[in-house]
């Protein structure tokens, strides 16, 4: 088995590096120029995601519990129903979270309109214009409306209702809701932000597909290319999905700017995902840990607060977000775990080292990428292991060329 792939390999890999020659480097190395850039650039995306995704949301939800803000907002809320003849304070509670939501998105717009437009933009790497990037901005309020407001909603009337045990009732619905939204999300929410085309009579995509059935994944039929060019330069891949729905999704920019190698040294790596199973692994210690987390955050915020008024929504969530900070540094370990066993997985079906570190250092310039960021950036802030740790990985495990 593994010799006929390789003589199919060097057969093929004649032709096809003559006709691919002109269109990509290959192998690719790195750019001086895009080096620098990415210095810059990963820096102020590290300082921008600490303002945006911890500073900002700290500040509004103390401002909001310990001023008269939250109550105000929740009287307000309870009011305006009490308008149209409704007393039901879980419907005023529906509103509230309604009105929360929108009050958090619009305080954190300037700062979201310079992360996701501004500096991609300077830098480069967006191609959305000022209307396209609003309009995939309502569509995620749209979504967070949609699905977070009857979760919050939820988790206080379980918690007013059934003091003891909500955090056991709560954990079950959204442990369910984890597990159906992670098999299919990727049906609703992908073809939400992007045009998607399935790659049939495609060289590459049926390449793919031999190299998935003979490593372990027979199920999966599709190849799908997510037109994502017309938004960023990125390039990305994924497989999705289970059993009928599985598929392969490749970026546009990934089939236009990577040499074919270096595309199956990538969804390679996906592939071991799949195969390794991670995202079950992720359910599970999702699950794992939501039970003692909604637990433990239950009982502190009791000292202070009732679930009877949704007006106590910021502590409860400044509580959760105390509990998450201590918890995300082991998950993202396990996460750097999990994607250099994939990265393991990939060599092992590629076997050559060439294709993949021309891959990494491909995608490491196009989208940016600091190579070695300090040590306690990768600890707290890191799903990957940093492009340095996985070339020098594929270098020491792979086989020469
Ligand atoms: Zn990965």
């Amino acid at each position: 088995m593994e010799a006929e792939r390789d003589d199919a390999e060097e057969e093929e890999s004649d032709v096809e590096e003559d006709e691919e020659d002109e269109k990509v480097e290959y192998p690719y190395e790195f750019k001086e120029e895009k080096r620098k850039k990415a210095k810059a650039y990963s820096k102020q995306k590290l300082y921008i995601g600490l303002i945006q995704g911890t500073l900002i949301p700290l500040i509004i939800l103390v401002v909001l519990q310990f001023t008269f803000l939250s109550s105000a907002l929740e009287k307000f809320s309870l009011s305006l129903i009490g308008n149209v003849g409704v007393t039901n304070i879980w419907l005023g509670a529906v509103l509230f979270v309604v009105f929360f939501l929108l009050i958090t998105t619009i305080v954190g717009l300037p700062i979201s309109f310079y992360s996701g437009y501004i500096l991609e933009h300077r830098y480069d790497l967006s191609n959305q214009d000022v209307p396209g990037w609003a309009k995939d901005q309502l569509k995620s309020l749209a979504l967070s409306l949609l699905l977070a407001t009857p979760l919050i909603v939820g988790v206080f009337y379980l918690g007013d209702t059934f003091p003891d045990w909500w955090w056991l009732y709560a954990g079950i619905i959204y442990f369910a809701i984890l597990g159906i939204l992670s098999n299919i999300s990727h049906l609703i929410f992908l073809p939400l932000f992007y045009d998607l085309e399935e790659l049939k009579d495609h060289e590459l995509g049926q390449r793919l597909l031999e190299m998935a059935h003979e490593n372990g994944v027979p199920e999966v039929k599709k190849v799908m290319k997510v037109k994502a060019g017309e938004k960023t330069e990125k390039a990305n891949a994924a497989f999705a999905g289970m059993g009928k729905t599985k598929r392969i999704y490749l970026y546009d920019t990934l089939l236009d700017k990577f040499h074919d190698k270096e595309v199956e040294g990538v969804v390679a790596h996906e592939m071991g995902h799949y195969v390794n199973k991670d995202v079950l692994r992720f359910i599970f210690i999702e699950a794992v840990t939501i039970f003692p987390v909604l637990y433990i955050a239950g009982w502190i915020f009791r000292h202070w607060a009732s679930f009877g008024h949704i007006s106590n929504l910021p502590l409860f969530l400044l509580i959760l977000y105390g509990l998450y900070s201590v918890i995300d540094p082991v998950t993202l370990w396990y996460s750097r775990e999990r994607e250099r066993k994939a990265d393991k997985f990939a060599l092992d079906v590629v076997r050559k080292k060439r294709p993949m570190i021309s891959a990494f250092k491909r995608l490491s310039d196009i989208d940016l990428a600091e190579l070695d960021p300090p040590r306690i950036v990768e600890v707290l802030f890191y799903s990957h292991p940093s492009p340095k740790n996985r070339l020098e990985m594929v270098k020491r495990k792979g086989e020469e060329e």
